[in-house]
């Protein structure tokens, strides 16, 4: 990166299927100057509206920005070479199906260049930018809350290809006894079905952050987390593995008592295999919250920004 890419004010949206969260900055902490957050709802071009109208004030404020980052939900189309690039593609939420965050924002704004990836991409690249990826080419960055998304890195690479990575989709062994039907419209008890915000409410009839640290829908969360993780180990062969979103604050059972359930039951599942000491006793530094915390998608978003410049 060089350091005029690095000096260009940026403008960030992280569009999530509930809020889209815009900031201007460069990069996280005190180098973020300004951000605000618009529900999504179901009219796109008035919530576009809003957004170049905020960016625009914030231009007045802190000076001209240089490019835009823009870290989607999707399915999204990240093909450069489609007519489609930087279109939000299939998604279930009808009023944002096909609609073209990249084109809509540059014709209320001006032919900026601009970054664009999955929200979970994006996320993932804040983190290796300034955050619990730091110096690591081959990484994981999971989203565990009303679904579940991973991205990352290979070899250096933002992890794309014919779309891009639904791991959230993983199918699972189902653990003895467990019956429970799952949420996922298209799979049922996929590790999405099985193990978002909303599948443990439906599991538990309640919400997560309401159940006790000793439910016993902890126990399942965490083992089904363990199973997808070993998947992930075995298959990409990750440095470190970030697990963001809501599910992983685990209310009365607390962030760090749920990370522990789940390095645990990795071991358990592993069992000894890789013989690598890192997934061993050096399992507290492989399996991470996101240093950044909440501001991943946004900082990400800033990192998307920059790339394109
Ligand atoms: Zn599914």
């Amino acid at each position: 990166m060089s350091e005029s890419s690095r000096d260009g004010l940026i403008g960030a949206i992280e569009a999530g299927g509930t809020k889209f969260v815009c900031a201007v900055g460069r990069g996280p902490g005190e180098k973020l100057l300004a951000r605000v957050s618009f529900p999504t709802g179901d009219d796109s071009a008035s919530l576009l509206d809003r957004v170049a109208a905020w960016l625009a004030e914030q231009e007045s404020r802190h000076g001209r920005l240089t490019a835009l980052g823009i870290a989607s939900f999707g399915p999204v189309d990240l093909d450069p070479g489609s007519p489609t690039w930087g279109h939000i593609t299939s998604t279930p939420k009808i009023a944002w199906q096909y609609t073209d965050l990249v084109g809509g924002l540059r014709g209320r704004l001006r032919d900026l260049p601009v970054g664009f990836d999955t929200d979970v991409n994006g996320a993932a690249l804040g983190e290796y930018a300034w955050g619990a990826a730091q110096g690591l080419d081959d990484f994981i960055y999971l989203t565990i809350g009303t679904g579940i998304g991973g991205g990352g890195m290979v070899g250096g690479r933002m992890m794309h290809g014919l779309l891009h990575p639904e791991m959230g989709h993983m199918v699972l062994p189902r653990v003895k006894g467990d019956d429970f039907p799952g949420v996922c419209p298209f799979h049922g008890a996929c590790w999405e079905g099985l193990c978002t915000g909303p599948a443990m409410n439906a599991r538990a009839g309640a919400p997560a952050e309401t159940l006790g640290a000793d439910h016993p829908v902890w126990e399942l969360e965490t083992q089904y987390i363990a199973l997808a993780l070993a998947n992930i180990i075995y298959n990409v062969s990750p440095r470190r593995i970030i697990i963001g979103g809501s599910v992983r604050k685990a209310g009365h059972l607390g962030e760090e008592r749920f990370f522990r359930m789940v390095r645990t039951k990795v071991r358990e599942v592993l069992n000894g295999y890789l013989g690598s000491p890192v997934l061993d006793e050096g399992i507290d530094g492989y399996i991470v919250p996101p240093l950044l915390g909440d501001d991943a998608g946004v900082c990400g978003a800033i990192a998307l920004g920059q790339r394109a410049l």
